[in-house]
């Protein structure tokens, strides 16, 4: 409790039963919000170290909700995971985004779109038919799509993800492994993954100007993560002296709020045509 003015402010504390309801109340509304345009996708633009050329964008999902107002994927997407619709949200954002770089080809601009996964995409065996299939439809290069996994994604039923990663690796596209640093393996393990790319985890990059332990830790996956040729991406590079560390460094690419937030497809249209000539 708090007092402004003489008036007492209580904090609004949902209880547990606001919470189950509000949960369930997404889950129920998600399929009609998507065909509503509730829900839509922002791009947050990557840069090439030390060009920095834009390498890309990540599609990042956000749902404007009529009654709770703008929703943070954090909060809705465990839900509709946990719900089973996952498939449903993945292939709303895949398309998306492969609208987006098809229209780019179209200009003349090669940028490649990163799409988040749920470690229940890879518990569908027919999910590569389908990515297969929606990179036709939309003419894109599979080159020009990358996937984010986290490691604990993969960690969790390896045996099961495994032979997916490997299917949509085969078909020619791009796997990173999301919030590195957070988790168990080791970059020894993660030479035996068909992946790419890894990605620091934001949480040391924010942290390396002021904790030496973490700035030693992007050290070591910069250095670690090139010995068997991978890329190296820095996410939540908020500094210029942060960019400029990573890019001593040899960190390939950079992501984060320094760079650009994650903006509506109107807003990145504009960022683009004041960053590239065509
Ligand atoms: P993520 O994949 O690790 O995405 C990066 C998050 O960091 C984004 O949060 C982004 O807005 C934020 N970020 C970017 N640059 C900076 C920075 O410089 N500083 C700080 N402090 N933060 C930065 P966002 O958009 O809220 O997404 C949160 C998480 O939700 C994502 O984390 C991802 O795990 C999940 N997510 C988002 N979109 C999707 C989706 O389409 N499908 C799935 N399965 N998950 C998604
Ligand atoms: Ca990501
Ligand atoms: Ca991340
Ligand atoms: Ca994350």
């Amino acid at each position: 409790r708090a007092t402004r003015g003489g008036e007492e402010v209580r904090a609004y504390v949902p209880s547990m039963g606001q919470i189950f309801m509000r949960r369930f109340q997404l889950v129920t509304q998600f399929r009609q919000s998507l065909e509503e345009g509730q829900v839509t996708v922002h791009y947050q633009p990557k840069v090439t170290l030390p060009n920095r050329q834009v390498q890309g964008v990540e599609a990042l999902v956000r749902w404007q909700h009529p009654e709770f107002g703008k929703l943070d994927p954090d909060e809705f997407v465990p839900a509709v995971e946990a719900a089973g619709l996952i498939g449903a949200l993945t292939s709303f954002v895949l398309e998306q985004a492969l609208r987006r770089v098809r229209k780019w080809l179209d200009e003349g601009l090669r940028i490649s779109a990163a799409v988040n996964l749920s470690v229940r995409n890879l518990a569908d065996s027919e999910f590569p038919a389908k990515v297969l299939d929606a990179l036709r439809r939309f003419d894109v290069p599979p080159e020009l799509l990358t996937f984010e996994l986290t490691e604990s994604g993969v960690m969790s039923d390896p045996q099961r993800a495994l032979p997916i990663l490997r299917e949509l690796h085969s078909l020619g596209i791009v796997l990173a492994v999301d919030d590195f640093g957070t988790g168990y393996s080791s970059l020894a393990y993660l030479r035996q993954l068909p992946v790419d790319q890894v990605k620091i985890d934001k949480s040391f990059v924010l942290g390396m100007g002021t904790d030496l332990g973490d700035l030693a830790v992007v050290r070591s996956i910069v250095e670690l993560g090139h010995s068997p040729g991978l890329t190296v991406v820095a996410e939540g590079v908020e500094e210029d002296i942060a960019r400029d560390q990573l890019e001593a460094m040899g960190c390939d690419v950079a992501q984060g709020y320094l760079i650009s937030r994650p903006l509506s497809e109107e807003r990145l249209e504009a960022w683009l045509q004041a960053r590239t000539v065509r």
